[in-house]
């Protein structure tokens, strides 16, 4: 299953988007979001998050 991120948690920070090695994280509203159609589950996401927003779903 791809990543997701969490909205109440993500504070936009954008950290995740420059690491993903897919491009697969863009900018929402009021949270940075995951296309679960390009995420390779890497997790570089998750590890990268100063606040554990991106879960696997
Ligand atoms: Fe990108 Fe990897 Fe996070 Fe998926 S798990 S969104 S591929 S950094
Ligand atoms: Fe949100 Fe975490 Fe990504 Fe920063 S690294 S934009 S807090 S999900």
């Amino acid at each position: 299953m791809a990543y997701r991120i969490q909205k109440d948690k993500c504070i936009s920070c954008g950290a995740c988007a420059s690491q993903c090695p897919v491009g697969a994280i863009s900018e929402g509203d009021g949270a940075y979001e995951i296309d679960p159609n390009v995420c390779i589950e890497c997790g570089a996401c998750a590890a990268i998050c100063p606040v554990e927003a991106p879960i696997q779903d």
